[in-house]
Formats: C-alpha cells, sequence, structure tokens
C-alpha cells in the first residue's frame, strides 16, 4: 500500500512539474508578444483621430490600491500631453502603452502632482530620440520646480549616458525646461499652446493657499475637455466648460472625510484630525462638481482625485450621494486605465478602461 502511495506521490509531482513548465513556457510567449506589440506601437498611434483621455492617476494624496497619485493624460491627434505628474504616473502611462514624446502641464505644485515628473522625464528621454528636455508648463514657480528636479537627476543623469552612451542617452535630452504660464492681472485665463491643431487654454481655479492654481481646456477638431484641477467650486471652471464635451472634474467627499476625522479624534491623533478637518475647503465636492457641469452644459462628467480612497466598490454611492440627481448627464468616477475617447468629427464619447 505504502509502495502504490508513494508511486501515486512522485507521478503527481512530475505531471505538476511538467505542467509547471508548460505554463511558464507559455507565459513567456505572451510576454514575447506583447513586447513585439509595446516596441512596434504606442497607443496614441492605434486611436483615432481625435481627443482622447486617459487617466493614468485617480487618486489624491491617499495611499489607494485603486488609484494612483494625480494624472490625466490627453492625447489630441498625435501629441500627447499630460496634466499633473503624481507619484507612479511614469510607469503606470508605460504600462499602459504610453510613451514617446510629450509635453507636462502642472495645475500646482502640491506633491502629490509633482511626486512622479522625475520619472516621466526620465521615461520620455529613455524612451526616445529626443534631444532637447522636458517641457514643463505651470504657474510661476516652475522655474524652481524644474530647477529642483534637473538637481535631483543630475548624478542620475551622468550615470544613464556613462552606461549606455552619448547616442543612446544624448545629455541634451536630459531634464526639464520650464515654461512658465502667466495669466494677466483681471484676466481669468490664457492661450497657453497652439500647434498641430490642439489649442490648450490654462485658466485659474480656487485653491487657496495655493496661488495661483490652474485648469487646463483642451480644443482639437471640435471636440473639448475641461480638467479642472485641485479647486473649490469656481466660477472659472464652469465658464470654461461651457458646452464642452467631458468635463473631468475633481471631487472630494466631506461625509467620507468626515469618517476619517471622527477616526482620528477617536484614535487620539488631533494632528490627523485637523488635516481632514481643513482639506474640503479647498475641494469640490461630487454634488457640486455635478451642478458645475448640469448649469455649463458639459455633455459628461468624469470625477478623478477621488478622495478619501473607495476601498469598496460599495462606497461609490455614498461618494456621489446625490450627484446623480444633480445632472442629467453620465457621470462616471475615474479608475486608472480609463480611456475616454471622442472622436474628430464625431459627438459620441467611448469609454473603456485599459489595463
Ligand atoms: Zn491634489
Ligand atoms: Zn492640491
Amino acid at each position: 500500500m505504502k509502495r502504490i502511495l508513494a508511486g501515486l506521490i512522485v507521478l503527481a509531482l512530475l505531471v505538476g512539474g511538467g505542467l509547471y513548465a508548460v505554463r511558464g513556457k507559455l507565459a513567456v510567449k505572451l510576454v514575447e508578444r506583447r513586447v513585439a506589440e509595446g516596441m512596434t506601437s504606442d497607443l496614441a498611434s492605434r486611436l483615432p483621430d481625435g481627443l482622447h483621455v486617459l487617466i493614468c492617476g485617480a487618486g489624491g494624496p491617499f495611499p489607494d490600491a485603486d488609484r494612483g497619485a494625480p494624472c490625466t493624460a490627453v492625447i489630441a491627434g498625435k501629441r500627447l500631453f499630460i496634466v499633473d505628474t503624481g507619484e507612479g504616473a511614469g510607469r503606470t502611462l508605460g504600462r499602459l502603452g504610453v510613451g514617446g514624446d510629450s509635453v507636462v502641464l502642472l495645475t500646482h505644485f502640491h506633491s502629490d502632482h509633482i511626486d512622479g515628473l522625475g520619472n516621466i522625464a526620465l521615461m520620455r528621454w529613455g524612451g526616445s530620440n529626443l534631444t532637447t528636455p522636458l517641457s514643463l508648463y505651470g504657474a510661476p514657480g516652475v522655474e524652481r520646480i524644474a530647477a529642483g528636479f534637473n538637481e535631483a537627476y543630475a548624478f542620475d543623469s551622468s550615470y544613464r549616458t556613462a552606461h549606455h552612451g552619448a547616442e543612446v542617452m544624448p545629455p541634451s535630452g536630459a531634464g526639464i525646461t520650464p515654461r512658465p504660464i502667466v495669466i494677466a492681472a483681471g484676466a481669468d485665463s490664457v492661450v497657453v499652446l497652439e500647434e498641430d491643431g490642439v489649442k490648450i487654454t490654462a485658466f485659474r481655479v480656487d485653491h487657496g493657499p495655493v496661488e495661483p492654481a490652474l485648469g487646463y481646456r483642451f480644443d482639437y477638431k471640435g471636440r473639448s475637455v475641461v480638467i479642472s484641477g485641485d479647486t473649490s467650486v469656481s466660477p472659472v471652471v464652469a465658464a470654461q466648460s461651457r458646452g464642452v464635451d467631458l468635463l473631468v472634474h475633481e471631487a472630494l467627499s466631506p461625509e467620507l472625510v468626515k469618517v476619517l476625522q471622527d477616526g482620528a479624534i477617536r484614535a487620539g491623533r488631533p494632528k490627523r484630525a485637523k488635516i481632514m478637518a481643513d482639506i474640503p475647503n479647498y475641494h469640490t465636492s461630487p454634488l457640486e462638481a455635478a451642478r458645475i457641469a448640469q448649469s455649463s452644459g458639459a455633455k459628461a462628467l468624469l470625477l478623478t482625485h477621488i478622495v478619501p480612497p473607495l476601498p469598496l466598490r460599495a462606497l461609490e454611492g455614498p461618494f456621489l450621494g446625490k450627484a446623480r440627481d444633480a445632472y442629467d448627464g453620465p457621470l462616471w468616477i475615474a479608475r486608472d486605465g480609463d480611456l475616454l475617447s471622442m472622436p474628430a468629427g464625431g459627438s459620441q464619447i467611448d469609454r473603456r478602461r485599459l489595463r
């Protein structure tokens, strides 16, 4: 009996080991195919002509397993723009097959919106043959942000060139060039860039004490998107969103943040409770964002910069509160990998999720 049992165990190990080897070979084959796809085409080249929004970070400053730090990519025709570069943004974009040349626009300089900037610049440099630095648009002060990252990455840049050679990693392509955006006194907005059929308008929002803080509007071939940036309820966002195809608005649930505040008080952590009490006053609730979308005639609303994190899908209802009642159009809560496509010449928004 014992001999039969031992034989069965050996047989099981042999079969199991064989399966293990086959699974491993299949996995390598899959990787080969993914690598070949990734090397020959990036996402922008596979999309139809139009305006596309890809969420590369739908969260805020809190740790969140489903949503990275703030990042919204806009693909207009063949151009790639990245609005905010939260931690992990470059890796998320790389995983989603987005690469090549890009321009970065910062809404403001809160740490969670810039702490992935170094990696974005490095991946652009290493993933292309570009010999000019990354262009970084932002409010005045963006010069200090660029200088700080350039200094922090100076050693790394020199190692890369020394290791791979100046042909592959030309020193002139490393780093960041700041492009300050100045909105004239008395004005609310300024056109930042108008190239290749793409028009980008920066506008003031209200995120005090962060001053100035910006939102952006992109127009391309009759399609449009507004990205609010971090803001409390702002009439400028509503004005810029008039008739826009898609409003990407930040959202914070005061009710759910209050749950965190109460928890901090109960745990005897007054500093954390104070922070939780402070943050709602410079953000917008889902209900307020829905009212802005309704009053401005925005055709669709995507909530992002989701605060607090929603670890359970069932929290989406409490997060939204009565927002759906306040807005007639489609309303979505963003997750990393959400791709919203607005084809040129059309009026629809196609929504899917990349993984
Ligand atoms: Zn933020
Ligand atoms: Zn902020």
